[in-house]
């Protein structure tokens, strides 16, 4: 029988499992999502809508009466709240597995104690904590949230001993950590599955650049040699085992200046480093998640060819409507959100650029110079 699936959050990643779950009418009847936007990304695809907060008890609690499998599309979700609703609703990846990530503190932990290579971290108190943690491991370090960051906005970089108080008091009363500064090479990702009967699959490493820190492109496959890509392939695999969560995660993960790999972040969810699946594999990161989750066998994660993913960002310069973004280029997917209005550097959609006859990552960068340009948000 064909499910009803909630979604918390109706947003851009809402939106492309929503039309991928339009393609699996066998398994999916009809799609609900909790978003507090009139007309999100999501119902624009086609979703019912809950109109309400993320963290609104009552509305999640109506979500899950509705629903027969739920999942998400942020990881900010309450999962004492999530708990409670599994009594209604099958809920993937698991409260339990989403508490554990959505806490970078017991994510890292969590990591460490499973033998999954981390940058050295120790958990702040109080001040007294963060001097302690900077003379064990050093400047430069990071003074993070532990909740709720996103856009790198929950981070601080601390260079000197005079940044400390500063560092300390942005932060005014949150839950903190502090994690040594990694001078790494590369920013990397693999986007990794595991259904509900623990088959695991991952797709291969992309690399990642960042700018105003908010990812500006993903190259897929990363700029590495096979035998680091194959490692990080393999510490994403064991995180999926150690995790046992089911669904789509995005693992983010640097390479060191010595070549190793080490994890960053884990996003419980469907991760914007893997939008070039739309594109570049048999089975896109939407559909991977919703068989993930319904326990069907897991698609092809092959690279059929190297792909290029650009986000288009909202100008620096304006906040309102803009002009339609206008792309009709051979081998340029693009994919619009169907957000009426730009913030600055809000993610407002994004292309993949695939390659044709051979080319080379090398060539599609140099084709990306020149589209930049017609990417640009102007005012209406
Ligand atoms: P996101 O940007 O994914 O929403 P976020 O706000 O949770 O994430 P992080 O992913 O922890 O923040 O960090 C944002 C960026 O800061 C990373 O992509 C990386 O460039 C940099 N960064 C984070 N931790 C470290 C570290 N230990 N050493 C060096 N750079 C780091
Ligand atoms: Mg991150």
């Amino acid at each position: 029988m064909a499910k009803v699936l909630g979604i918390i959050g109706g947003g851009q990643l809402g939106m492309m499992i929503t039309e991928a779950a339009s393609k699996m009418p066998e398994h999916i009847s009809k799609i609900i999502v909790l978003d507090p936007t009139e007309n999100c990304p999501a119902s624009q695809a086609g979703a019912e809508q809950i109109r309400a907060d993320f963290k609104d008890k009552d509305a999640i609690i109506e979500l899950s009466e509705k629903s027969d499998i739920i999942t998400y599309e942020i990881e900010s979700g309450d999962s004492d709240v999530l708990k409670y609703a599994e009594r209604n609703a099958e809920i993937n990846p698991s409260p339990e597995t989403l508490k554990i990530i959505q806490d970078k503190l017991l994510q890292k932990s969590f990591l460490k104690d499973n033998d999954i290579p981390v940058a050295r971290f120790i958990e702040v108190r109080d001040i007294g904590c963060v001097r302690a943690g900077l003379k064990e491991f050093g400047y430069p370090a990071l003074l993070k949230a532990r909740r709720d960051a996103y856009d790198g906005r929950g981070n601080f970089k601390i260079g000197s001993e005079d940044d400390i108080q500063e560092a300390f008091d942005y932060f005014k009363g949150q839950s903190l950590l502090l994690e040594k500064f990694v001078e790494f090479k590369m920013e990397v990702s693999v986007i990794a599955s595991r259904n509900t009967k623990g088959q695991i699959r991952t797709y291969p490493l992309v690399e990642n650049i960042h700018e105003d820190n908010i990812l500006r492109m993903t190259i897929a496959p990363a700029r590495v040699t096979e035998e680091i890509a194959r490692n990080a392939e393999l510490i994403a695999s064991k995180t999926m085992t150690v995790l046992k969560g089911a669904g789509v995660f995005g693992i983010e993960m640097f390479v060191t200046q010595n070549d190793e790999i080490i994890i960053n972040e884990i996003a419980p969810r469907v991760h914007n480093s893997g939008h070039h699946t739309l594109q570049s594999s048999e089975t896109s990161q939407f559909e991977q998640h919703l068989k993930a989750i319904l326990g069907l066998e897991l698609g092809s994660t092959r690279l059929l060819h190297p792909t290029i993913m650009y986000n288009i960002l909202g100008s620096k310069s304006f906040e309102g409507k803009y002009r339609p973004i206008d792309l009709s280029e051979p081998n340029v997917y693009l994919k619009m959100y169907g957000k009426e209005v730009s913030k600055p550097l809000r993610k407002l959609g994004h292309f993949n650029l695939v390659a044709r006859d051979n080319e080379t990552v090398e060539q599609l960068l140099a084709k990306i110079e020149t589209l930049k340009e017609k990417m640009e948000t102007k005012p209406l």
